[in-house]
């Protein structure tokens, strides 16, 4: 069939990117961010929410090239960088202006780095001036300025060199209220006029509805290490410029998000916009928990001898064991229906009792029963073991099946587990030399297809 042909544009550019980048600080290596990828395209305004501490500030640096990420790459326009990144000016909270310079000699320091002749930077700091709204005071020293007059120093001198990202880390956050609700809505309109020179703007910010305001996309930070929990489409232009309820609503779903750090952010947003993450197809069988059988029943009759029911720090606390190895004897338990799990109390079944005081043989074939029961990647096993010639199986055969339902890594963990319960309740064998699994002539034969 002949294909289309494709009026699509062809993808914007991407201005700037992280890629799966990690930071550590210090002796101890402690992270500050892990594993965060980020895109920004031209004709973005894009802004970084998130609690104090979740690594804003450190991706903003890594982003601006001034500190180097520990793992994962920094790319401009697609190819990896390293050094001070010249397409990007930053607007820091400190208005950071130099007192014994005036404002005009502020902004020109914004070109130090650019190759001008001076009446060029003259005239290119005089229009950022302007643009700012600080005509007037081109003389004046920054002592003789208001904040937020400082604060307009530091946009122009950011803007004086038409960077193609600006930074914004927390601008507005030394001001009076309504100061930087001025500025604030300045700077909205600059953007939303596109009179600044520049591609795209990424704002650092703790203000939720600042964030909303100004941005086409919010990304929001978590904490313990710094980490990226969600990434939100904002509301459109035209919503911000009338700022109605749809900003409203936004701002209380990504309220509740980030006063819930725990939960998953889709839970508070009205109408997931984002494509749920492709998830791996639904195995075909339960895992197993990685437990042996024969610990198992250690387990079970353990907390028979205690009354049949425990405390799950109790039982964690007498047992010494690792959270991981009690939960899946848990797990397993319950799978086996010997036990169930109420609150945070451990209780066996009347099976499950009848178990702790059976012996061997007897325990044998309760496992056996039970296994084949619910336990459904044992049954499909014993199962394709009957059918199969000889009633063996490669044992790479079922790996790959294993593979296909849970993934390479735990397809071995899988397997390793299926071969102990197969062995345990004698339903099976596995001979490690020839790689073959083989029904067991008695109790694999007795077996219900
Ligand atoms: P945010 O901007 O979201 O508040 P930061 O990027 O400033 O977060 O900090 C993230 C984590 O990294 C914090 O735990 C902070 O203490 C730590 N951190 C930041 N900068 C440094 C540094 N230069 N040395 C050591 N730790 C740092």
């Amino acid at each position: 069939m002949a294909s289309a042909p494709t009026t699509a544009p062809p993808p914007a550019p991407v201005l700037l990117a992280v890629r799966d980048v990690s930071k550590f600080y210090g002796n101890d290596r402690a992270p500050a961010l892990e594993h965060v990828s980020l895109e920004l395209q031209p004709g973005e305004f894009v802004a970084l929410l998130g609690p104090s501490g979740s690594g804003k500030s450190t991706l903003l640096r890594i982003l601006s090239g001034l500190i180097e990420p520990s793992e994962g790459d920094l790319l401009v326009h697609g190819a990896p960088w390293t050094g001070p990144n010249p397409q990007v000016a930053i607007v820091f909270q400190s208005f950071a202006l130099f007192p014994w310079l005036t404002v005009l000699q502020n902004v020109e320091l914004g070109l130090l780095a650019v190759d001008l002749k001076p009446d060029d930077r003259r005239a290119r700091a005089l229009k950022a001036i302007d643009l700012i709204g600080l005509d007037g005071f081109e003389e004046a020293f920054p002592k003789e300025l208001s904040g937020g007059m400082k604060q307009r120093v530091g946009f122009a001198r950011a803007l004086v060199v038409q960077p193609e990202v600006l930074f914004l880390d927390e601008p507005f956050s030394a001001l009076d209220v309504l100061t930087a609700e001025h500025l604030r809505n300045e700077l909205k309109e600059l953007w939303m006029d596109r009179s600044l020179p520049t591609k795209s703007v990424l704002m650092v910010t703790h203000n939720i509805e600042e964030a909303v305001t100004l941005a086409d996309r919010i990304v929001v930070f978590g904490a313990n290490p710094g980490h990226i929990r969600v990434e939100l489409p904002g509301v459109t232009p035209e919503q911000r410029r009338a700022h109605g309820p749809a900003q409203t609503r936004l701002v209380e779903s990504i309220y509740r998000i980030m006063t819930n750090p725990d939960e998953d952010p889709s839970t508070f947003l009205e109408r997931p916009k984002r494509k749920p993450a492709r998830r791996r197809a639904k195995p075909r069988y339960p895992a197993l928990p990685a437990v042996g059988l024969d610990d198992l029943a250690g387990f079970v009759q353990f907390v028979s001898s205690i009354g049949g029911r425990a405390d799950l720090h109790v039982l964690s606390r007498d047992l010494q064991m690792r959270n991981d190895e009690l939960l899946a004897l848990i797990e397993a338990a319950d799978l086996l229906r010997f036990a169930e799990v109420a609150e945070r109390t451990l209780l066996l079944t009347p099976p499950g009792e009848q178990f702790a005081d059976a012996d061997l043989d007897a325990e044998k074939a309760m496992l056996r029963a039970s296994v084949l029961e619910h336990a459904p990647v044992m049954r499909h096993v014993v199962q394709t073991l009957r059918d199969a010639p000889s009633n063996t199986r490669e044992a790479e055969d079922l790996v790959r099946e294993l593979q296909g339902a849970f993934g390479a890594e735990e397809a071995r963990r899988q397997f390793e587990t299926v071969v102990d319960w197969g062995r345990y309740t004698e339903l099976f064998s596995y001979d490690t030399a020839d790689g073959e699994l083989r029904l067991d002539e008695e109790h694999g034969i007795a077996v219900d297809g």
